[in-house]
């Protein structure tokens, strides 16, 4: 397999699936491909995100938590500003639009702790299109409150009652829908997984990210930064802001992975760190597996970081050493949640204080004239009761 194979980023990626989803998967290419040419497909999004999603977000110093760290500067690039709260809006919207372009009246999508369900109804409900989430339903017991917004916003959520009913089940049977279903339905996943062409489409929007941060370090620090640290679970937004930067040899970039309880197995979500290659949801990345070849649990405090796999961009960017992977824990990632809280007035996603506290000891390592960029990728409103039973015990 050549480098420049379509769908593969070195040996990773591809399109491991069964043959009644390939010509799905190569009529979105192609729809894909023409669209994001299409000045007309551009210039929708783009008013969409501007007037909707609230874009270009803030990016902002943040003076007491870099006196904290002791070193480099740190900035917040505040996706936590996007509307629903999180970056995930800026993938849904784009590909609401794209499955329109395309005819599509029907929409579905996974999700797990229930965030890219409310984004997908959300952008549904904006366009008008039906949508249908399909949900773990041990996974819905426990986010009912999304649940509830996802019927607010107009969708129709299927609880999945197979396997561990949880993500990895609402994924096969999204899957299983779209099977069926390819003629009126686009299938919105959502982060940087998944068969070709979904990583390279995901990373595409959520670009948006890492190309207004490059022209808001330029007219700030009237230069690029020295480092430019994200979180990754399925790598969404961390891909989106790290793309932009990719070309610029100079520039660090760090992705940060659940630690969870520790390093034993099944206590983490760390696939970069502690999995191997293997593949998952139709694509070859790295991969938590156990000695069986069987997908290994996971845990993290936080839902959002919980997956076993993560995007193959990012074993890419492993491999040839362009990107470096940190891990940290749930109890770092607990007090850099209270943190920034306390000292910034903007209480992070649990999934972003995994970046938080990492960006404070990457901040401390560095000299007190570099610039170290922190991927907000969203609030924590979702996280505020989960944290006080955390810290309760
Ligand atoms: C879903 C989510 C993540 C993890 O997803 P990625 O695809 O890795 O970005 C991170 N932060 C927040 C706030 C999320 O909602």
């Amino acid at each position: 397999m050549s480098v420049a194979t379509p769908g593969r980023f070195g040996r990773f990626g591809g399109r491991y699936v069964p043959e009644t989803l390939v010509v799905a998967l190569e009529e979105l290419e192609i729809a894909w491909n023409e669209a994001s040419r299409d000045p007309g497909y551009r210039a929708e999004l783009e008013a969409c995100l501007r007037d909707f999603v609230g874009r270009p977000t803030a990016f902002t110093r943040a003076p007491r938590l870099s006196a904290e760290a002791g070193g480099a500067t740190i900035w917040l690039k505040r996706e936590d500003l996007a509307h629903t709260g999180a970056h995930k809006i800026n993938n849904t919207v784009g590909q609401v639009i794209l499955a329109k372009r395309m005819g599509k009246s029907r929409i579905i999508a996974e999700t797990g702790a229930g965030q890219h369900g409310v984004a997908t109804a959300t952008a549904c409900a904006r366009f008008g299109l039906d949508c249908e989430v399909f949900m773990g339903a041990e996974d819905a017991r426990r986010q009912s409150l999304n649940v509830f917004r996802m019927r607010l916003l107009g969708a129709t959520v299927h609880e999945v009652d197979s396997g561990s009913r949880t993500l990895k089940d609402a994924t096969n049977e999204a899957m299983r829908d779209w099977m069926g279903s390819v003629g009126e339905t686009h299938y919105i996943l959502g982060s940087v997984v998944g068969p070709h062409p979904f990583p390279t489409i995901v990373r595409e929007l959520q670009s948006v990210i890492g190309t207004e941060c490059r022209v808001q370090c330029l007219e700030t620090l009237g230069r690029l930064p020295d480092a430019v640290v994200a979180c990754v679970g399925g790598g969404s937004n961390a891909a989106g802001i790290f793309a932009p930067f990719v070309a610029d040899a100079d520039v660090r970039l760090i992705g940060v992975e659940a630690g969870g309880r520790g390093v034993a197995p099944g206590g983490h979500a760390a696939p970069l760190a502690f999995g191997e290659p293997g593949v998952l949801h139709g694509s070859l990345s790295y991969v938590l597996q156990d000695r069986n070849g069987q997908t290994a649990d996971v845990h993290s405090c936080s839902a959002g970081l919980d997956y076993p796999g993560v995007g193959p961009e990012h074993a890419h960017w492993k491999e040839t050493g362009r990107v470096e992977y940190r891990v940290v824990d749930d109890e770092a990632a607990l007090a850099a949640f209270q943190g920034l809280s306390r000292l910034e007035g903007v209480i992070p996603a649990l999934e972003t204080a995994h970046a938080v506290a990492a960006s404070v000891e990457l901040a401390a390592e560095l000299p007190p004239d570099a610039n170290l960029v922190l991927n907000c990728s969203g609030r924590g409103d979702k996280d505020v009761q989960e944290v006080m039973r955390l810290l309760d015990t």
